[in-house]
């Protein structure tokens, strides 16, 4: 439990840590382009010098590696000169004579031990002189350190002083003895000698032994410092190109994150906005092109809020007026038509056939207007959202031959035939009843006002999918493609409604409204010269229409 508040408390701490440089990156003063440049050009740079380090621990490796060959030259030589001395002491060693007699019993009777005593002595001086001479610096191949020349000095002259002696001091009494190499006066008189010459033989083999070992010493610790090295130099190597690895990947996240992240809050305040709402402000801390960007879509932001909000008390107003103005004419228009009514039906008295037609004009008119007005103030309040469907029950089957009732008689007049076929299963829908006869209605008007005398006009209701669909098809003049949308909208009309000086435009636009709020749709299909079918479609009751 402790652990897990602890990782908590530290993910908290690196994530304020990260928050910290993306935000110093991201208000920098300088352009985007130029925070690129330097994050490439500082990872480039970060890799050649991981690049140069690499070689360069490479080449001490080499070299290290180089130092020891001159060292193992050195060891083979100083080898080669301690066996000598070793040879030479050894030989020394087995010149005396008990010692002959141990090593020769049988081979070397006493008369002849002198002989073989003599050659030894001369194998002597001739190791002596072979070890004097490998001291020589062209004899060794190289040039020994300064600690070195001294021994090598001693050696020779140790070396020297011992040729030089036994050639001179034993050599001789060799030669003056008469009787026999074993006579006891001889040996004495040798014994001192042939110690000292052993002596001088054993200091150089000390001395030569010497020299190798401290050599063989110096190859094993140069050795130990070159492996030693080697592991430094890997360590700051590996060192070095994590660091630089976690550093170029710490400035693609800081510098990434600086840019993304404001993009992010751009991209979701110009949804916001798209989706029209303007309440927000987008807080980008870039001092670069985001910055500027996010300024000016705060900048547009504002200044679509301004227009909207304008606009909103534009459309209030408008519909404000449209809904009083309408209100204050429908009074006066209805006591015209009222009265026009109570003339024509000559309640208050007679009147001649002019003026009866002129009465008829009156009441006509003034129905067209009242239409009109009733239609202005139905949209205003649709655009206001205070229209309030009054849903209930009804049967369209009803509603739809009441339509037909209504457009007959004009039909007749016109020379247009008017067929009603309904699907038995469609009958009772749920609806605002007095919404759907004017949509019913209108469909109707337009297709009997549109259609030439000798055409047809055809009522369908079917039941699809969930639906009820009522189309009503005419064979007039069709709907060209362009106006096909358009006369959806509020007072659009085609060239053919236009000739026909009759309407304003508003029944379809209307319509559309009223399907819409009882969630149907509607739609039109069209051949130019041949005629049009106007469909909505109303969600069928579910169990039956
Ligand atoms: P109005 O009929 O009052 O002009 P509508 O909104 O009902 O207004 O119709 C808009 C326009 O659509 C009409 O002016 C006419 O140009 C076209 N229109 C509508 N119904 C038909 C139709 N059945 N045949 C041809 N054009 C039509």
């Amino acid at each position: 439990m402790a652990e897990d508040v602890e990782s908590r408390v530290a993910a908290e701490r690196r994530r304020r840590f990260s928050d910290a440089l993306v935000r110093t990156v991201a208000r920098l003063p300088v352009k985007v382009r130029t925070k690129l440049l330097v994050a490439f050009v500082g990872t480039a740079m970060l890799l050649v010098a991981v690049g140069l380090l690499g070689q360069l621990v490479l080449g001490q490796s080499n070299d290290r590696v180089a130092s020891v060959r001159p060292l193992q030259e050195r060891a083979v030589e100083y080898s080669r000169l301690q066996a000598a001395a070793g040879h030479l002491n050894a030989l020394l060693g087995s010149n005396r004579g008990p010692d002959l007699d141990v090593v020769w019993p049988d081979l070397a009777p006493p008369a002849r031990r002198g002989a073989f005593s003599l050659t030894v002595d001369l194998f002597a001086i001739d190791a002596a002189e072979g070890v004097a001479a490998l001291t020589a610096p062209d004899q060794l191949g190289f040039s020994p350190p300064p600690a070195d020349l001294e021994v090598l000095r001693n050696i020779e002259d140790t070396a020297r002083r011992l040729s030089t002696k036994i050639e001179e001091e034993l050599i001789p009494l060799y030669e003056s003895a008469t009787v026999s190499i074993d006579d006891q006066d001889l040996i004495d008189e040798m014994l001192p000698l042939r110690r000292d010459a052993e002596l001088l033989a054993s200091d150089l083999h000390t001395d030569a032994a010497r020299l190798a070992n401290r050599t063989r010493d110096e190859i094993d610790d140069l050795i130990a410092r070159n492996a030693s090295s080697f592991a430094s130099s890997r360590a700051l190597f590996i060192g070095v190109s994590a660091g630089t690895l976690v550093l170029a990947l710490t400035l693609g996240f800081v510098l990434s994150w600086s840019l993304i992240g404001p993009i992010q809050r751009i991209d979701d305040s110009l949804e916001a906005i798209a989706s029209g709402d303007f309440s927000g402000r987008v807080e980008v801390e870039n001092r670069d092109e985001l910055g500027a960007l996010s300024a000016n879509v705060n900048r547009m932001n504002g200044e679509l809020r301004r227009l909207y909000t304008e606009l909103e008390e534009a459309s209030q107003h408008k519909s404000d007026f449209l809904a009083s103005m309408s209100h204050e004419l429908r009074t006066p228009l209805n006591a015209i038509i009222g009265f026009s009514q109570v003339l024509r039906e000559e309640m208050v008295g007679s009147v001649n056939e002019k003026q009866s037609e002129y009465l008829d004009d009156i009441i006509s008119s003034g129905n067209h207007l009242l239409s009109l007005i009733n239609d202005v103030l139905d949209l205003s309040k649709i655009e206001a959202g205070q229209v309030e469907l009054q849903v209930h029950p009804f049967s369209l089957r009803e509603a739809l031959e009441r339509g037909v009732v209504m457009v007959r008689e004009r039909a007749t007049e016109g020379g247009v035939r008017v067929a009603f076929a309904a699907d038995p299963e469609v009958d009772v829908v749920d609806g605002d009843e007095r919404r759907i006869k004017q949509v019913i209605f209108n469909l109707l008007s337009n297709a009997v006002k549109f259609t030439p005398t000798g055409g047809e006009v055809d009522v369908t209701a079917t039941r699809v999918n969930g639906e009820v669909r009522v189309s009503v098809a005419d064979t007039g003049p069709g709907i060209a493609p362009e106006d096909r949308d358009r006369i959806f909208e509020e007072f659009q009309q085609s060239d053919t409604g236009l000739e026909q000086r009759e309407g304003t435009g508003l029944g379809l636009a209307l319509s559309k409204r009223f399907v819409e709020l009882h969630g149907g749709r509607i739609w039109l299909e069209s051949e130019v010269g041949r005629g049009s079918s106007f469909t909505f479609a109303l969600p069928a009751r579910s169990g039956g229409s």
